[in-house]
């Protein structure tokens, strides 16, 4: 054990230099994408570089820096994927044999049920409940892997992870965390308990809607091997360059976490009360049933906002007439986005429904303009 009892780097200043290499005269800071497929290699095929499906230099850099992120205080293995979906997917069916059983969130991202037909299809059994409430703790008897996701996307419930980690190590289980939606700013899966922090880079990681990239980080070097030996497997590899720009992006994280989640608790704030909203959900509103919790265990609360106008026609109107936020879908990007999620159908969500991402606009104007959309979707 350290005895060092210094506070560390605050989350900028970790964030601005995590993962780059020790300075080297004349080269830069940040090292630009190694676009190779084969590395220089004679004699026997070991060391750090040999195919570019099994190592990347850029890869490395950027999966120091996830490291330093998610696990400041201890040393941690992070395996960097071509989408979040690649890194759900590596860590479900790589701990995962048949016979084995499964706890899933039945309210989580929308692709988990395909998931869930995938590990059914290869004998693994599949138990569900809902995040709220810790419900999963009644499902998990005898499970292999508990996985989790808080705040759960869209429907912004959150579950005490310490809680159901406890429950799951003394009863055997590993547990993930999917830390899509809070981003290691807002909340460190591995300190909690967890031994899997897994996510999708896509969104409030880089931020900046240009990229797909999923990351999964564990402390056991086991665990993290079967990880990333399925990554080689099933070849689910960062591009070089999507790499290197998610890495230039991870420098601005907290700058943009910080006005994200300050815009979306003043967009939530905007909304309480008014007319036409019901169902409104931001773990960081202080009457929220997810606050208490979330303020246990995060240290942000993140960029979405959930809530429904009367119906379908009112949430068209809204995301029509707003001119700073744009109708995608996706979150955690710079530029505010909302949608309608009913429109896909995956997530049991009345038609009303919107999710909405804070972007880094000044608060004023994101405000002004989601209240005057407001005016013209439900006349007040
Ligand atoms: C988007 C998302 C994913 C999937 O990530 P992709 O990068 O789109 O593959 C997984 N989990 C959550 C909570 C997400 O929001």
């Amino acid at each position: 054990m350290s005895t060092d009892r210094s506070p560390g780097p605050g989350d900028g200043t970790r964030a601005v230099r995590a993962g780059l290499p020790e300075p080297v005269k004349y080269e830069p800071t940040l090292p630009g994408p190694v676009f190779a497929a084969h590395y220089h290699l004679p004699g026997e095929p070991t060391g750090p570089y040999t195919y570019g499906r099994d190592t990347n230099p850029t890869w490395t850099l950027l999966e120091d820096a996830v490291s330093e992120l998610e696990s400041p205080r201890a040393p941690a293995d992070t395996v960097t994927f071509a989408s979040g979906m690649a890194a759900v997917s590596a860590v479900l069916l790589s701990q995962t044999r048949a016979g084995d059983a499964v706890v899933l969130p039945d309210d989580g991202y929308q692709a988990l049920p395909l998931v869930r037909e995938q590990l059914e299809a290869y004998g693994v059994e599949v138990r569900t409940a809902p995040t709220r409430g810790d419900a999963q703790l009644d499902v998990l008897k005898g499970a292999r892997l508990l996985w989790l996701e808080t705040p759960s996307n869209p429907g912004l419930d959150v579950c005490d992870v310490r809680r159901l980690v406890a429950a799951a190590h003394a009863d055997g289980a590993l547990v993930a965390v999917d830390n899509t939606l809070a981003t290691p700013l807002g909340q460190r899966p591995l300190e909690l308990g967890a031994d899997f922090a897994v996510a999708s880079g896509t969104k409030g990681l880089t931020g900046h809607g240009d990229i797909l990239l999923g990351y999964v980080t564990c402390r056991n070097a086991e665990l993290a091997a079967r990880v990333r030996t399925w990554r080689k497997v099933v070849g689910a590899i960062p591009g070089p360059m999507e790499a290197w720009l998610a890495h230039r992006s991870l420098a601005t994280i907290q700058l943009r976490g910080d006005r994200q989640s300050a815009n979306a608790l003043a967009v939530a704030g905007a909304l309480s009360g008014r007319p036409g909203i019901s169902g409104l959900r931001h773990p960081g509103l202080p009457g929220d049933p997810a606050h208490r919790i979330a303020a246990s265990q995060m240290r942000r609360f993140g960029c979405v906002v959930s809530f429904t106008l009367p119906d379908r026609d009112a949430a068209e109107r809204f995301l029509d007439t707003l001119r700073l936020v744009d109708d995608a879908t996706s979150f955690g990007g710079v530029r505010s986005t909302a949608e309608r999620r009913g429109r896909w159908g995956g997530d049991n969500v009345p038609e009303g429904f919107i999710r909405f991402s804070a972007g880094c606009e000044d608060t004023e104007d994101l405000v002004r303009d989601v209240l005057r959309a407001l005016e013209v979707a439900v006349p007040q």
